[in-house]
C-alpha cells in the first residue's frame, strides 16, 4: 500500500543512515530527541550561509568575508618548531595563497593530491602585500570542472545548532548537515505520499513535501528557500487548526449546558437603570453572550478590550440573563482589591433588583464565610464575587450557571477543567475577560477553539491620555507639573518597579521615592501601597485615595489590574526602563478614566538599551492597545507572552507567530471548511488528512499540550 512507504521512510531509524556510528545514534537521542529519520529531517537549519560562486585570486582585493577559490595544490610542506603546522601552496591561474593547518595533518595529507582540482571555502588573510594566507580552510575535490565552471549561482549551505557534546564527537553544524544530505538523498529516491491533499497544495500553490524537505536543507536559492520555509509551516499551522477545530466540534457535540433567554431583569435594568449608554461595541458583545447562552452548549468565550472599555458593565448584563432563568453567577478577580472593586459597583446597580450579591476572598471572616457558603449552597446568593479563594472545594453552589473571569492575562486551563466541577447537572457557562488584547495570530493558534468577542472603541468623552518620557535630569520640572496638577484638584500615581529578584533593593527605592515626594510635596497628604502590605492595609490606603484622602498613591504595580479612580489624572512611571510594554499599558489605564485630561509620565535613566527605547517610543506614540500587544509580541516574541513559555503550548519547529499570520490565516481557513465538510475526514480527497491527524495524534508529544 502507498501508506507503508511512507510510514516506512519516515519512522526508519537514525541507525540505518549508511556508515552512521553507534555513539552518535546515541548522542543523537539524547542531545536533540532525534531518534527517527523523521526527527532529522524535521532538525531545521536556523541559518544558512551563502557561498558565492568561485573568486580568482587577482580579484581579491582585501576583502575579509569567507571566500571560494578554484586551483591546484603545487607544494606540501611541514613546518616544525613548537608550532608545527601544514602549508599547502594552492594556485589558481590568477595567483597563489598559502593554505595553512595546525591539526589533523596525517588526514589532510592523505587527501591533498596533485594535479587535482580543488574548491577551498575560506577566511582570506594577508600577512603582507601579496601574501595571502587561508587558515584551516575547508576543501574539496571538484570532481566535474565543467560543472563548476559555469556554476554562477551561489550555493547555500545549512547552519544547525548543535551542543558541545555533539561537536565533540563530530556532529558540529557541518557533521549533522553531512547526515541531513544523505537522508535528503535518499529520499528523493523513496515513494512517499503526500501530508497534505493535493487540492490544498494546488490552492494555496506549495511546493511537494520531498521538494520541501530537500530545499530546506539544501536550497538552491533564495526562491527555493522560501517555498520550502512556506510549505512546512503552512502543514504546521494547518493540522493545529485543524486539532483545534475538532476539539471545538467534540466540545460542542458533549458538553451541553442549559439555555437561558429570559429577559425580563435584563431589560429592567437596561431600560430604567444603566447609568450611561452602551457603546456599539459593547452592544454586539452583549448580544455574542445572549446568542451563546441561547444554544444549549456550553459557552467558552474569551472578551478582549482595552482598558477603560468598559468590560464589566457586560459582565454584569450577562449575569442578569442567566439569573433571571434561576441560575447562579461567580466573578473571579485576581486581587482582593478588585474583587472588593467590582462587589461595591455591582451592589449599586443591582440595588434596585433586589438581588443578592456577597464578596468572598481570603481575608473573609470566618463566620462570616460559613454563612455565605451556606446561602451560596441554599440558592439564597444570586451572585458571589472573588478572588481565586472561589475556586476552592468547599465553595458549592445550588446552581451554578454562569463563571466570570476578570483581567485573566494568563493561561487558565487548569482552572477552567476546576470549574466544570462545580456544577454536577450541566456545563457552567464561562466568560474570561482580559485588558491585555491577546495579538491575533497567538489567539488564533492557542485559543482557536474559544470564541472572541473584542470592544475596539472606548465610552465617548474619554480623551486620549498624553504620555511623555523625561530623563532623571527633568525631575524638577516633573515635580513642578505634578505641583499644578494637584493645584487643580487632581490626584496623582507614582509607580515604582517591583521584582522578586531585586525585591530587597526595589523595596527600598520605593521608599526612598516616597521620602523624597514627601520632601518635595510637604502640605499634600501622600499614601503609599505596595506587595508587602497585608490586605487591610492595602485596602485602607487604596480607599483613603479612592475618597481623595490622598493626593499622591506611590506604590508598585499591586495598582496594575482594574483599579478605577477616575479623579487621578496623572501617573508617574519610574526607572520605566525596566518594565514591559504591556504592563505599562495596563498601568496607565488607570488614569484617563474620567472626562479631564490625563497624563502619563515615565521617567528614566540615561542608558536606554534597544529594546527599552523601542518601548519607551511605543508608549510615547500610541495608546492603542492592539497595537502595543502586536509590537510586543515582536520585541519579545511570544514566548514570554503571556506565561506561554511555561505552558509548552508555543513548541513550534518552523512557523513563526511573529512573522506567519499570512500563512496562519490561510491554514486556518482551510483546516476551519474542512472540519466543516468532512470532520471525520472521510472523502478520499481527505484520505492523507485522515492518515496524517492520526499519526500526529500518537506521535510522541505533539499535541499533548494544546487545548
Ligand atoms: P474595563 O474594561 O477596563 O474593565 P470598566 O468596566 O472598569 O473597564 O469601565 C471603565 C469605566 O467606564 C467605568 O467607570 C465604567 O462605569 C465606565 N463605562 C463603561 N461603559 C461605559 C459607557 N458605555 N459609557 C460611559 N462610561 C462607561
Ligand atoms: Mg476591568
Amino acid at each position: 500500500m502507498r501508506m507503508d512507504h511512507m510510514d516506512h521512510f519516515f519512522s526508519k531509524n537514525i541507525a540505518l543512515i549508511p556508515g552512521i556510528e553507534p555513539d552518535k545514534i546515541q548522542l543523537l537521542g539524547e542531545e536533540l530527541s532525534i531518534y527517527t529519520y523523521e526527527d532529522l529531517l524535521r532538525y531545521y537549519p536556523f541559518r544558512y550561509e551563502e557561498r558565492t560562486h568561485r573568486v580568482l585570486i587577482t580579484h581579491l582585493g582585501t576583502t575579509t568575508a569567507n571566500v571560494t577559490l578554484q586551483g591546484y595544490i603545487t607544494k606540501l610542506q611541514k613546518i616544525g618548531g613548537a608550532k608545527k603546522r601544514l602549508v599547502a601552496l594552492f594556485q589558481d591561474e590568477t595567483g597563489k595563497a598559502d593554505l595553512i593547518w595546525f591539526q589533523n595533518f596525517s588526514w589532510i595529507i592523505k587527501k591533498l593530491q596533485p594535479n587535482t582540482l580543488y574548491k577551498i571555502w575560506g577566511k582570506p588573510t594577508f600577512t603582507a602585500p601579496n601574501q595571502l594566507q587561508f587558515i584551516h580552510p575547508e576543501i574539496t575535490v571538484l570532481v566535474d570542472k565543467n560543472v563548476d565552471k559555469n556554476q554562477d549561482r551561489p550555493s547555500w549551505f545549512p547552519l544547525y545548532h548543535t551542543t558541545d557534546n555533539l561537536k565533540k564527537n563530530k556532529l558540529d553544524s557541518k557533521g549533522i548537515a553531512a547526515l541531513q544530505k544523505k537522508i535528503v538523498t535518499q529520499l528523493q529516491l523513496t515513494t512517499i505520499t503526500e501530508t497534505l491533499p493535493a487540492y490544498l497544495l494546488t490552492t494555496y500553490r506549495l511546493i511537494s513535501l520531498k521538494e520541501a524537505f530537500k530545499y530546506i536543507h539544501f536550497p538552491m536559492n533564495q526562491e527555493s528557500l522560501h517555498q520550502s520555509r512556506r510549505r512546512l509551516k503552512f502543514e504546521e499551522l494547518f493540522y493545529i487548526q485543524l486539532r483545534l477545530f475538532k476539539m471545538k466540534q467534540i466540545r460542542l457535540e458533549k458538553q451541553a449546558s442549559k439555555v437561558f433567554k429570559n429577559l425580563w431583569l435584563f431589560n429592567e435594568f437596561y431600560k430604567k437603570h444603566l447609568p450611561f449608554s452602551l457603546t456599539d461595541d459593547q452592544k454586539k458583545v452583549v448580544r455574542d453572550i445572549y446568542r451563546d447562552l441561547h444554544t444549549g452548549h456550553q459557552m467558552d468565550r474569551l472578551l478582549q478590550g482595552d482598558v477603560g472599555s468598559g468590560k464589566t458593565i457586560v459582565a454584569f448584563l450577562a449575569m442578569l440573563i442567566v439569573v433571571a432563568d434561576g441560575g447562579q453567577v461567580a466573578i473571579m478577580a485576581p486581587t482582593e482589591i478588585l474583587a472588593k472593586q467590582h462587589y461595591l459597583r455591582f451592589c449599586s446597580f443591582a440595588e434596585p433588583l433586589n438581588l443578592r450579591i456577597a464578596l468572598l476572598t481570603g481575608s473573609t471572616k470566618k463566620k462570616e464565610r460559613v454563612h455565605m457558603l451556606y446561602q451560596l449552597k441554599a440558592g439564597l446568593l444570586h451572585i458571589i464575587v472573588g478572588t481565586h479563594a472561589l475556586l476552592n472545594d468547599e465553595v458549592a453552589f445550588k446552581e451554578l450557571a454562569f463563571f466570570v473571569i476578570d483581567e485573566q492575562h494568563r493561561f487558565g486551563v487548569a482552572q477552567r477543567a476546576g470549574l466544570l466541577t462545580k456544577n454536577k447537572c450541566y456545563f457552567p457557562h464561562i466568560l474570561i475577560m482580559t485588558a491585555t488584547p491577546i495579538p491575533r495570530t497567538l489567539a488564533m493558534t492557542f485559543y482557536g477553539d474559544l470564541a472572541i468577542s473584542t470592544i475596539y472603541q472606548l465610552p465617548e468623552g474619554r480623551l486620549p491620555i498624553q504620555t511623555q518620557h523625561y530623563y532623571e535630569k527633568a525631575r524638577l520640572r516633573v515635580f513642578k507639573f505634578l505641583s499644578q496638577q494637584l493645584a487643580l484638584g487632581r490626584q496623582v500615581y507614582m509607580v515604582y518597579p517591583f521584582i522578586e529578584e531585586s525585591a530587597l533593593l526595589d523595596y527600598h527605592n520605593l521608599l526612598a521615592g516616597y521620602e523624597s515626594v514627601t520632601r518635595a510635596f510637604p502640605a499634600v497628604s501622600i499614601g503609599i501601597i505596595h506587595g508587602k502590605m497585608d490586605y487591610a492595609s492595602k485596602d485602607l490606603e487604596m480607599r483613603r485615595f479612592e475618597k481623595n484622602e490622598t493626593s499622591i498613591l506611590v506604590s508598585t504595580t499591586v495598582i496594575e489590574v482594574g483599579i478605577n479612580v477616575p479623579n487621578a489624572t496623572v501617573m508617574v512611571i519610574e526607572s520605566a526602563e525596566r518594565f514591559g510594554l504591556s504592563q505599562m499599558h495596563q498601568l496607565r489605564g488607570r488614569i484617563g478614566r474620567g472626562s479631564a485630561q490625563s497624563y502619563c509620565i515615565l521617567m528614566t535613566g540615561y542608558q536606554l538599551n534597544k529594546v527599552s527605547k523601542a518601548r519607551i517610543e511605543t508608549m510615547v506614540k500610541t495608546t492603542n492597545g492592539f497595537e502595543i500587544a502586536e509590537l510586543d509580541l515582536k520585541l519579545r516574541g511570544p514566548g514570554d507572552l503571556m506565561g506561554l513559555k511555561q505552558s509548552g503550548a508555543l513548541d513550534l519547529k518552523i512557523a513563526d507567530l511573529t512573522t506567519d499570520a499570512n500563512i496562519l490565516e490561510e491554514a486556518r481557513a482551510s483546516a476551519k471548511g474542512i472540519i466543516e465538510k468532512d470532520p471525520n475526514f472521510q472523502s478520499p480527497s481527505n484520505l492523507v488528512i485522515h492518515e496524517e491527524y492520526h499519526r500526529l495524534l500518537h506521535v510522541k508529544g505533539s499535541w499533548s499540550r494544546i487545548g
